[in-house]
Order: structure tokens, then C-alpha cells, then sequence
């Protein structure tokens, strides 16, 4: 099963993204990190077509999107292939040139994917 880690309180069960010291639901102080399924739904998507960040500027347009994972927490990701809305996806664990982790949604089933082989096509 493929999971990605989030912060979820321990209190309600309630997932906080973005990561936050209380929780959004019930005010507790106890957030711990956890496996959640890494499966979702496409909400939206959108095409990057300018960025500050010079890695990204010679790979415009850069997708992105977010998506509803099956806890319930909405969160933004990088996108790996045009998806619509509705369509069930799967997040990956991928790092950036900068060395930051980030995620990565992709169709579920689909293989492993490298940073170098994203953005540039629309
Ligand atoms: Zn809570």
C-alpha cells in the first residue's frame, strides 16, 4: 500500500495540512506524524506559467494540483500528467534540484517518476 506521511491529531483523528501546532478541529495540542494513504482524488489542476524560482523557469509550464486524499485533507502537490477533476490518482515521494521532499501525483499504477522527466508540456 502506498502511504505518504501527515500530521494527524491524535485527539480526533483529524489530518492538518498545511502542518500546524493545534488542531484545526479540536484545539489539541497532540499532532504526531503518520502513514496516511497516499491515494486521492484530482480536485483542480493548473498550469505554471511563470515562476521566481530559476529551476523551474527553463520547464514551464509546470503543473500542479490539488487533490483530496481518502483522510479527508486537501493538499497541493506537484502533477505529473494532465488528470481532471474527479479522477482517482496516487501521490509519490519525490525531491527536488533543491533538495527538498515534496509529493508528486501521478495515475495510480503508473511508475516510478524523476524530477528531470517533469514540466515542459502542456
Ligand atoms: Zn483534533
Amino acid at each position: 500500500m502506498n502511504n505518504i506521511i501527515l500530521d494527524i491529531c491524535s485527539q480526533c483523528g483529524e489530518a492538518q495540512y498545511p502542518p500546524r501546532e493545534i488542531c484545526r478541529h479540536c484545539l489539541s495540542d497532540q499532532i504526531i506524524k503518520k502513514n496516511v494513504s497516499a491515494f486521492g482524488k484530482i480536485i483542480s489542476q493548473i498550469d505554471l506559467r511563470h515562476s521566481l524560482e530559476v529551476s523551474f523557469l527553463k520547464k514551464l509550464p509546470w503543473k500542479i494540483c490539488t487533490i483530496q486524499l481518502e483522510c479527508g485533507a486537501i493538499i497541493m502537490a506537484h502533477l505529473a500528467e494532465p488528470l481532471k477533476a474527479g479522477q482517482k490518482a496516487e501521490i509519490q515521494n519525490i525531491t527536488d534540484p533543491t533538495g527538498a521532499d515534496c509529493w508528486l501525483v501521478k495515475s495510480i499504477g503508473s511508475t516510478q517518476i524523476k524530477w528531470e522527466k517533469l514540466g515542459g508540456k502542456s
